[in-house]
């Protein structure tokens, strides 16, 4: 449950969460599906949603002394939905962070296993949502093009969408990959397992040097998924007619700004000059593109041609833990909470 909200420009805190025990009825209603909760998802963008404006239309609030909700996969239990029936594994965006839910049939999406090779958490990462972000950024709004020797920037490299999203842009012909993260450890999980060129650590040393060196042509695509004082550095050293991959901006979630926050006056200035797009990328404004993206993002997972780096911490009692330890950087991979067998 939210317990409380994050104090004004701060971190979540564990006390903001906490556990309950209730007791579902055992009555389900016409087009209720009752669901065993196998893994659930924590987010960037919940961060939003623990204020009481979200500053995003598409996103309600959680409400204090009420159950959070997000992406979770699971199995059907009993159901009395036309279509769903006991041992379907499926998904939804709104699954609250229980053991078990009873969840309307319209919400929930059925799954075929063998999308993710029997790997049920990959549906919240590299063949769900993440994946999709990863997918659907680099494609709609990278401009990327094979033998045209483009560099590619991704910061949040070592994350959900970052790690997916250096790979995508590797197999979508971008010459040399360079991803910005908050550790050494990360870096060289990028470059040995995950096929990156180079990888700094913004936490350690000049970035600006470390960048230079690594992209010595300058930046083509820059995939943000944090915004900020890296961001300025990407987009200070790109090419003209660069373009940036406006994903997310978590450096700034835990302040009181609109999203996107505003850009420095000298960022804005570069960008105008060197004619750089920055369009905002939102995953959910391309459903039409997400069952396709799916089903690539299943082969590249199944053929290993794409890697699936994860963080999985267990229990329900933990969700709020894995979230908090999350938006700090404790996650290498998709943060993944694993509720039951
Ligand atoms: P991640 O798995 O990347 O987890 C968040 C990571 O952000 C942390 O691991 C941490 O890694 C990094 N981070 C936290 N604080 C900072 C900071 N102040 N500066 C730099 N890095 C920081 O999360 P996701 O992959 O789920 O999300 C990545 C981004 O994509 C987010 O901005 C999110 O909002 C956005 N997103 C956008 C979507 C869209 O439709 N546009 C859809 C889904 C996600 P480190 O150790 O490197 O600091």
């Amino acid at each position: 449950l939210l317990n409380g909200t994050p104090r004004k420009n701060s971190h979540p805190v564990l006390d903001n969460f906490r556990v309950e025990k209730t007791t579902l009825s055992p009555d389900l209603k016409e087009d209720e599906v009752l669901v065993k909760t196998l893994f659930l998802s924590v987010d960037p963008y919940m961060r939003c949603r623990m204020n009481d404006d979200t500053a995003a239309d598409y996103l309600l609030p959680w409400r204090l002394g009420e159950c959070a909700d997000g992406g979770g996969v699971g199995v059907v239990e009993a159901s009395r939905n036309e279509v769903l029936a006991t041992g379907d594994i499926v998904t939804s965006f709104n699954w609250h962070w229980q053991t078990r839910n009873v969840i309307n049939g319209y919400l929930l999406r059925k799954i075929d296993p063998r999308m993710v090779d029997g790997h049920l958490s990959y549906v919240l990462g590299a063949v769900g949502m993440p994946g999709l972000t990863a997918f659907l950024g680099v494609r709609e709004k990278g401009h990327v093009t094979p033998g045209a020797n483009q560099t590619m920037v991704i910061s949040g490299a070592a994350g959900a969408c970052g790690s997916l999203a250096g790979q995508i842009a590797r197999l979508d012909g971008c010459e040399k990959v360079i991803g910005i993260c908050g550790t050494d450890k990360k870096c060289q999980a990028l470059v040995s397992e995950l096929g990156f060129t180079a990888a700094v650590n913004y936490k350690k040393g000049d970035i600006s040097a470390a960048l230079r060196e690594s992209c010595p042509r300058g930046v083509d695509v820059y995939f943000d998924n944090v915004g900020g004082p890296i961001s300025d550095t990407v987009i200070s050293q790109m090419n003209s007619g660069g373009h940036v991959i406006l994903c997310g901006q978590i450096s700034q979630y835990n302040k009181d700004v609109p999203y996107p926050p505003p850009l420095s006056k000298e960022t804005q200035e570069d960008l105008c000059s060197k004619n750089i797009t920055r369009e905002r990328f939102m995953v959910l404004n391309y459903m039409d593109k997400h069952e396709e993206g799916l089903l690539q993002l299943s082969q590249w997972v199944k053929t290993g041609q794409i890697k699936v780096l994860e963080t999985v911490t267990n229990g329900i009692e933990n969700m709020g833990v894995a979230f908090c330890s999350m938006m700090m950087g404790g996650n290498t991979g998709k943060q993944i909470v694993k509720i039951s067998d």
